[in-house]
């Protein structure tokens, strides 16, 4: 069940990836967010990642209301995203 979605996940997910910093910002069109949350509902790899972005988000803006520099924001999500690579390469490997 779950393996249809891994071959055809992994590329869709990268792509899901790079909007969800807009999506948590909320900058993003009605029918985008529709779309994301869509692919949520189906997929726990990308729930889990947005799940993860949304809490050192919510954790960088804690610390007073600070913004997060867009510099920062897209390394945060080069690291979250190259942890979450490397997790299915490992999940894909096991098998
Ligand atoms: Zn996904």
């Amino acid at each position: 069940m779950s393996t249809k979605h891994d071959r055809t996940g992994s590329h869709h997910c990268r792509r899901m990836a790079a909007v969800f910093s807009d999506y948590l910002d909320r900058d993003l069109r009605e029918a985008i967010c529709r779309k994301v949350d869509e692919h949520l509902k189906q997929c726990p790899d990308c729930r889990l990642y947005l799940d993860t972005l949304s809490r050192t988000i919510t954790l960088y803006r804690g610390l007073g209301g600070i913004r997060v520099p867009k510099n920062v924001e897209s390394r945060l999500f080069a690291t979250i995203r190259l942890a979450a690579e490397k997790n299915k390469r490992k999940k894909r490997a096991t098998r």
